[in-house]
């Protein structure tokens, strides 16, 4: 096999075009820096690339399941399939998953990174041990519905002898779960300015951000200005995250700065920026409390819509100069590049369209689900709410699907038209959660912003905030190590007391929590 041409490819010329002038449903190539090097020698320029990899399955051997992802979806899906029906290959840039609701808490070390990830080889040891079951650390950036390929290109970290190497893998199924990306709406200088988190690397970037803001301010010749500059964290959007984040913030300063920078603690300051509301899909009391207890905390809450971010100052758009130090951008997630350059039925939003079994229809053999996935217009559903609880539910849902048509021989390419597919995914909304900080947190127990139900604020809903997502995907390891950090701090145990805890009602709120939330 010969890497000797630098192919100019026509995928990448064409934006998608060549693969549909040969007859093949190919979607583009977007990332465009990389996208026109390596590929295999090919005849003429007009041939298809051809690309080392795994070729279809044989008769005889088992179906091959291509997953594309390591969040909560793939995860889950992946925990529970049955690898003596299939094998499984997963495509991801990144070989753990990801805690998302605790990431906020590894930002200021109430919780250690270690703690918030689980290695997917751990979650589903076939990946590492079974002769045909493969992790792969790559992005996917196209896929061939026709011929049940995806292309997929890996991380370089200047080890391989062809960077970026690409590569094909072959499936009987795909299953796409590859997550979403933050909305910035286009908005100059957030790319380059802000701190997303979404990532284990984005909370260790923040984290680092704000100790070294902590001891630069401590310099000599520093001037007063420059030092509130540098000690102004902003947090943009009063969503789920963006409060999250700005509590744990705050206990971080009432709990360590104040006693380990005491020459700047008075300059330290949290801003949370809104458009409108704060926590807009809780219940109002849930609201009303948030902002009491973040007022309470230190955190400032300021109305506003950002203009532009530079690397100092954000403005608003009634021309508000906000200076900061450290600036955190939390306005929700959108259509990552890779679904929007997806030739696949498109959700309203952009998502990649499903129907009720989580099948791209007009294409064979292809799910998806999590954040990347929306149900159609035409199944007269909604699209879903990005949440940690949707994806692994229809993790778990499609898990059961492929377990139920692969005992019945379904699980081979064009082999599923004549199963039973069983009953259709059904999303029942279990309640909303958020930490405000200092061992308190929110719970909205109904199943729509109109609805009535349950709502609860304060430490027992912290209690079972922690608690009901110590059940999930995670392994045993995980659970100690959380479990543990979890009364590790200074005052936890003497707080517990001070908030004259109702022990029956902890005991009724976790029962009642962890039966709606096991699955
Ligand atoms: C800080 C934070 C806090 C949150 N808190 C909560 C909460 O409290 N409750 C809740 O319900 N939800 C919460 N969420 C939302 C929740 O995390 C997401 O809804 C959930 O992660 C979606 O799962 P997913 O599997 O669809 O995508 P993700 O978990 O985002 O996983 C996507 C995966 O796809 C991979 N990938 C991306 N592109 C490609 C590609 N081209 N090829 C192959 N792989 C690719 C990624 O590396 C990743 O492994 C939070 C999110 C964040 C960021």
């Amino acid at each position: 096999m010969a890497f000797s041409r630098v192919a100019r490819s026509g995928l990448r010329r064409t934006g998608g075009t060549f693969g549909k002038q040969k007859g093949i449903r190919v979607t583009p190539q977007y990332q465009s820096a990389t996208a026109e090097r390596i590929v295999e020698e090919s005849e003429s320029e007009f041939d298809e690339p051809r690309y080392p990899g795994l070729e279809a399955t044989k008769p005889g051997e088992k179906p091959r399941v291509v997953v594309l992802g390591t969040g909560w979806a793939a995860c889950r899906f992946m925990k529970g399939l049955d690898t003596r029906i299939y094998d499984i290959v997963c495509v991801s840039p990144r070989n753990h998953m990801v805690f998302t609701p605790l990431l906020a808490s590894t930002c200021v070390g109430t919780l250690e990174f270690r703690s918030v990830v689980e290695p997917v080889n751990r979650i589903q040891s076939a990946l590492a041990t079974s002769p045909n079951s493969y992790f792969y650390m790559a992005s996917c950036f196209s896929v061939d519905t026709d011929k049940h390929e995806v292309y997929c290109e890996t991380i370089s970290n200047g080890g391989l002898p062809h960077e970026p190497y690409q590569f094909k893998v072959a499936y009987d199924k795909l299953v796409i779960a590859a997550g979403s990306e933050p909305l910035t709406f286009g908005i100059k200088g957030v790319q380059e300015h802000a701190f997303f988190l979404r990532e284990v690397n984005h909370a260790q970037e923040i984290r680092k951000k704000l100790l070294l803001n902590l001891m630069l301010s401590e310099n000599p010749g520093i001037s007063e200005e420059e030092k509130k500059r540098l000690l102004h964290c902003v947090v943009i959007g009063g969503g789920p995250t963006g409060v999250e984040f700005s509590g744990e913030l705050s206990d971080f300063i009432m709990r360590d700065v104040r006693d380990r920078y005491t020459h700047v603690k008075d300059y330290v300051k949290v801003t949370l920026i809104e458009a409108n509301e704060i926590l807009s899909s809780f219940d109002v009391s849930l609201r009303q409390y948030a902002t009491n207890h973040l007022t309470k905390s230190g955190v400032g809450l300021m109305r506003g819509v950002v203009k532009e971010v530079h690397p100092k100052n954000i403005v608003l758009n009634d021309g508000t100069n906000v200076p900061y130090g450290l600036l955190v951008w939390s306005t929700g997630v959108g259509p990552s590049q890779f679904v929007k350059s997806l030739d696949l039925p498109k959700a309203p939003g952009g998502r990649i369209g499903i129907d009720e079994w989580l099948r791209v229809p007009s294409v064979e053999d292809v799910f998806a689900l999590g954040d990347c996935a929306g149900f159609l217009e035409n199944s007269g559903r909604p699209v879903l709410p990005a949440l940690a609880q949707v994806a692994e539910r229809q993790g778990k849902y499609l898990l059961e699907l492929f377990n139920r048509i692969g005992k019945h021989d379904g699980g081979k390419a064009f082999s599923a038209k004549d199963s039973v597919l069983g009953d259709p995914f059904v999303y029942k909304h279990l309640g909303s959660m958020a930490s405000v900080g200092r061992y308190k947190a929110l719970v909205d127990l109904r199943q729509s912003k109109d609805a009535k139900g349950l709502s609860h604020a304060g430490f027992v809903s912290w209690l079972i905030w922690r608690s009901a997502y110590l059940t999930r995907v995670i392994s045993w390891r995980n659970r100690v190590l959380r479990g543990g950090e979890l009364g590790n701090h200074p005052g936890f145990w003497q707080r517990q007391f001070q908030d004259r805890i109702g022990w029956d009602g902890i005991r009724w709120f976790t029962q009642n929590m962890s039966q709606q939330w096991r699955c």
